[in-house]
């Protein structure tokens, strides 16, 4: 036998599945051949690997939970129903966002069309501050409020 047929009948020769002929062949093939031998115990490792994981086994309702599972998150994912909720939430924020910018820049508008209807020619020009600062804006409401009482 070729290392090729030697190893292909190495899964068989490991679960003693092999005629006595052939297990013999087999075995005195390993004996001088380190290629195959390798190849052997590479194999038998790896069952050794998978007998390990086999010995942890999962409750037993794990694989029903499992799929149930999987529907369920399927149907939120697929289901237009569920999206519902997220398209009145998103269409809600929209409907805030637009009254809030509208209403943001009609008061924007609005307070600027006071300052300059508050403003007092004489007072820009007598003022100490610089223009816009704090200490001008107070004397501008202040000359504002003394008009309005007189
Ligand atoms: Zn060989």
């Amino acid at each position: 036998m070729t290392c090729e047929q030697i190893q292909e009948k190495l899964p068989a020769y490991q679960d003693g599945e092999l005629s006595a002929e052939n297990e013999k062949a087999i075995k005195t093939h390993l004996d001088v051949c380190e290629v195959c031998r390798k190849e052997e115990k590479l194999l038998s490792e790896s069952w050794e690997m998978l007998g390990d994981l086999k010995s942890i086994e999962p409750s037993p309702n794990f694989e029903a939970r499992f799929w149930a599972r999987v529907r369920q998150e399927e149907s939120k994912q697929t289901g237009w129903r569920s999206l519902l909720p997220a398209a009145l939430g998103l269409a809600g924020m929209a409907a805030v966002w637009v009254i809030g910018v509208t209403g943001g820049f009609l008061l924007f508008e609005n307070h600027n069309r006071k300052e300059v209807a508050l403003i007092n020619p004489s007072s820009v020009v007598t003022s100490p501050y610089p223009p816009n600062s704090i200490e001008q804006i107070f004397m501008k409401n202040q000359t504002s409020l003394k008009r309005e009482r007189i």
